[in-house]
């Protein structure tokens, strides 16, 4: 059923590749750890030069997971980055901020997701015992945070959720070697598929507009890391996505 996936899901951790980036040429490990209960996916970027790491999500037992990477690359975990406040994304985020210190960085318009997931789980009709974080400083349209030796820019995606965020970092000029831009997306963007847009403060026309003119205004060759499923490409996404082709059909209502 999956063996043709050109991901590679369902091997618990994967390295996508040392990249050359920043202005001191660090490598950042990405690690892709699918965890919790819907296998989402959480990245834990690692630079064992400079001993540091960042979490983009933190799906139920990935402290499990990252403890280990931690250990092994001798990486401090300096923040955990939120792309949006579903609870398949921070179900364990208060064990990681807990365990490791780190900043809890996420858009304001999921405070509520975030820090009172209990509202969530009434949404939902089920009982997963969520536990809020605190988020320890908001990012919004534009930011620019700098980690791992390298910057990385904070674009509002909404329309899966209000808050959705994605981090992107670009190639790195006159880096040499192999070096890759990247963006980790949360659910706005999968691999031909979007985010789903029926859940409270979703809406499809938000979530295109945000696909056009947040994601395929970035290099082709960005690599699309998103909240589920295998990576892609921006190019592949503007070619072939059946949900959001590059060009609106029709001017929208
Ligand atoms: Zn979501
Ligand atoms: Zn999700």
């Amino acid at each position: 059923m999956s063996a043709s996936a050109p991901g590679t899901l369902g091997l618990g951790r994967f390295i996508i590749a040392s990249i050359s980036v920043g202005s001191h040429l660090n490598d950042v490990k990405i690690h892709v750890l699918p965890s919790g209960p819907i296998q989402t996916n959480g990245y834990l970027l690692t630079d064992a030069k400079l001993g540091e790491a960042v979490l983009v999500d933190a799906p139920g037992d990935i402290m499990a997971k990252i403890k280990p990477l931690l250990a092994k690359e001798g990486c401090a975990l300096k923040e955990l980055w939120l792309t949006h406040g579903h609870w398949d994304h921070m179900q364990d985020a208060a064990a990681v901020k807990r365990e490791t210190g780190a900043q809890v960085r996420a858009h304001v318009a999921d405070q509520e997701m975030i820090e009172t997931p209990e509202k969530m789980e009434e949404f939902m009709g089920a009982r997963l015992g969520l536990t809020g974080v605190k988020v320890d400083a908001w990012v919004a349209q534009g930011d620019r945070l700098t980690a791992l030796g390298r910057v990385f820019e904070v674009r509002h995606v909404p329309g899966h959720c209000a808050g959705n965020v994605l981090f992107y970092s670009a190639v790195a000029p006159g880096s040499g070697g192999p070096a890759v831009g990247v963006a980790l997306v949360g659910d706005a963007l999968f691999k031909a598929g979007v985010g789903r847009w029926d859940f409270p403060g979703g809406s499809f026309d938000v979530l295109a507009n945000s696909i056009r003119q947040q994601i395929y205004t970035l290099p082709d060759d960005t690599v699309v890391f998103s909240g589920h499923g295998p990576r892609t490409t921006v190019g592949d996404e503007k070619r072939t996505n059946p949900y959001v082709p590059l060009e609106a059909e029709e001017p929208s209502k």
